[in-house]
């Protein structure tokens, strides 16, 4: 089958930082995206690589690059993390978020939870303040409200009318929770510092209409995050419940480590393998030699990429479209 891949081959010299973003994979083409949906897309996109560009640019940390980048997705209705996340079944919106720091493999994660405005930074917080990688729920809620930089907002801050069209669509329809015309909207970022550290973060509201307290593989480090110095930086999105049962992120980034696979090679292997499962949807990804990568098995993927060598890009399609 085919698979949508996009890799920038590094130079002789490795770029000294470089940053690359997502938006969700899902059926992005160019007859169902409308020009004013695309220029707000792009601006948010843009918004996020110049954020996390000028961490990087100024020295920073590629850990403070992803979740400073990862924040001004979560704050922007076009998609589905923190504010325009998708509803549950019940209509809320839960909130899943997780970071990784290649440096030293440390995690943090926090799942389902409703009033936290910024879902990637209590997950950064749980790693680096609790001794435990992976809180949720009610309990998430309580250890946020011990730190007071952690913001709580109502629950009416992250629903969007145009979320709420979907969930009625979605129970009209009686879709599938994996139809891809309900398009992922997962956000996620993954970057190289000038230290030569890799990190990824991954924020999103899950799938339309999920119930029971699903859970997605954005949260779960090794499938929908992964970052290891040793390999790689990896943030998905997709249909989470085939990215949990192939560990995507950590499979990919154990293949380049290990097989001595690229980026592109090792992506492209994995979502196929994924795909044969039934799931479809896409990675982004950046490793020690400055390498960025992007794979995708769905028509398209939000994306964009910039480097200390390099101007920032977005795309959305495919190169079928
Ligand atoms: N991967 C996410 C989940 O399954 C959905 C998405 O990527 O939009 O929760």
């Amino acid at each position: 089958m085919p698979l949508t891949a996009n890799a920038q081959t590094p130079g002789e010299q490795r770029p000294e930082w470089t940053l690359v973003i997502h938006g969700g994979a899902g059926t992005i083409t160019r007859d169902r995206i409308t020009p004013e949906q695309a220029e707000a897309v792009t601006a948010g996109l843009n918004a996020a690589l110049a954020t996390g560009s000028a961490i990087l640019a100024g020295g920073g940390s590629a850990l403070d690059a992803v979740e400073a980048a990862v924040r001004v997705l979560e704050d922007d209705p076009n998609f589905n993390s923190a504010r325009g996340a998708v509803f549950t079944w019940e209509g809320k919106n839960e909130l899943d978020a997780s970071i990784m720091d290649g440096s030293n493999r440390a995690a943090g994660a926090i799942a389902g939870v409703t009033t936290i405005r910024h879902p990637i930074s209590l997950a950064r917080k749980v790693m680096e303040e609790s001794p435990h990688v992976m809180l949720s729920g009610a309990g998430a809620e309580e250890f946020a409200r011990d730190h007071a930089d952690i913001e709580i907002v109502d629950p009416s801050w992250f629903a969007t009318p145009e979320r709420l069209r979907q969930l009625e669509e979605l129970k009209a329809r009686q879709a599938n929770w994996f139809d891809v015309d309900l398009k992922y909207g997962t956000v996620g970022a993954v970057a190289l510092d000038s230290e030569g550290h890799v990190a990824a973060a991954t924020s999103t509201g899950g799938l339309t209409g999920k119930r029971w307290g699903r859970i997605g593989d954005s949260p779960i480090i090794g499938a929908g995050t992964y970052a290891d110095d040793r390999g790689c930086a990896v943030s998905a999105t997709g249909a989470g419940e085939y990215f949990i049962r192939e560990g995507v992120a950590h499979e990919i980034c154990a293949r380049v480590r290990f097989l001595g696979e690229t980026l592109q090679e090792a992506a492209d292997v994995v979502l196929a393998e994924t795909q044969t499962l039934g799931g479809s949807g896409g990675v982004i990804l950046t490793g020690p030699s400055g390498e960025m990568s992007w794979s995708f098995t769905t028509p398209g993927m939000y994306r964009g990429r910039i480097s200390s060598d390099s101007e920032a890009e977005v795309a959305f399609y495919g190169e079928a479209e």
